[in-house]
């Protein structure tokens, strides 16, 4: 039942717009506050994971468009395990799951300052 670990689960969460940060307080009394832009880059969608994958896969396809919203419209919880948002450009395909926002926020993998590993002193 890892759904009942406090370490995923939120208290509260609040999307902060001043700070374009999405903020987290999980069960076990941590706080962890993502970037907008980070949370955007990184949509775990199917779409958006291609694109990442596979930039200038197709050379017919170009990137004309405005860039991706990073402004949450709205956010809604998925179940227990996951919450989803609809970005202001209507982008909304992506489910973040709790268990992975955690993960993510233990390693800081949207802390720009941060040094991959094997790079520090
Ligand atoms: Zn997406």
């Amino acid at each position: 039942m890892t759904g009942l670990d406090p370490r995923t689960r939120p208290q509260s969460i609040t999307v902060d717009r001043p700070s374009a940060q999405l903020q987290i307080v999980w069960q076990d009394g941590k706080t962890s506050a993502y970037p907008l832009r980070w949370l955007r880059k990184y949509c775990p969608c199917a779409t958006c994971g291609e694109e990442r994958g596979a930039p200038n896969s197709d050379p017919l396809r170009l990137n004309a468009g405005p860039p991706p919203s990073t402004e949450i419209a709205n956010a809604e919880l998925v179940g227990n395990y996951a919450v989803r948002f609809d970005w202001t450009d209507g982008h909304g395909a992506g489910i973040y799951t709790f268990a992975a926002l955690r993960s993510a926020s233990e390693a800081g993998d949207f802390e720009p300052e941060k040094l991959p590993p094997g790079l520090g002193i």
